[in-house]
């Protein structure tokens, strides 16, 4: 997980190349219905970027919660682990997922010193979750 992150970072540094980014933030859009542990993800990337040019940079990750949608009457709902994940209007059970299996970097908040922008960027790779 944490070296695809590292590749996608590492593609979108190559669009400003020659010039290096200073990488302060990268915003991470995860999922609630994907198996990525974001307490988790936050340590194990601080590990992986020690000295490398992400050295420093800090992952902010973003919960997007689990959104259905009910095939029968196309109304969303949250679904609820302990109900199945069934819809509460029908006990359909849940076929369309909305939301929460992201798992893409939102944005990078960078600079070229001395001043950093938060510009997002331009290939957004959404990356299948395990
Ligand atoms: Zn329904």
């Amino acid at each position: 997980m944490t070296r695809c992150l590292l590749l996608s970072m590492h593609e979108w540094k190559q669009q400003h190349a020659p010039r290096e980014p200073h990488v302060d933030r990268v915003h991470l859009e995860v999922g609630t219905f994907t198996c990525v542990e974001p307490d988790q993800l936050v340590v194990t990337w601080s590990d992986a970027v020690k000295g490398t040019w992400l050295d420093g940079s800090e992952l902010v990750i973003e919960s997007v919660p689990l959104v259905g949608r009910c095939v029968r009457c196309q109304a969303t709902y949250s679904p609820d682990a302990a109900d199945g994940f069934r819809s509460p209007c029908c006990q359909h059970p849940m076929e369309e997922i909305v939301s929460g299996r992201e798992l893409r970097i939102r944005s990078v908040a960078y600079g070229f010193e001395p001043s950093p922008a938060h510009v997002p960027p331009t290939t957004p790779r959404p990356t299948a979750a395990r």
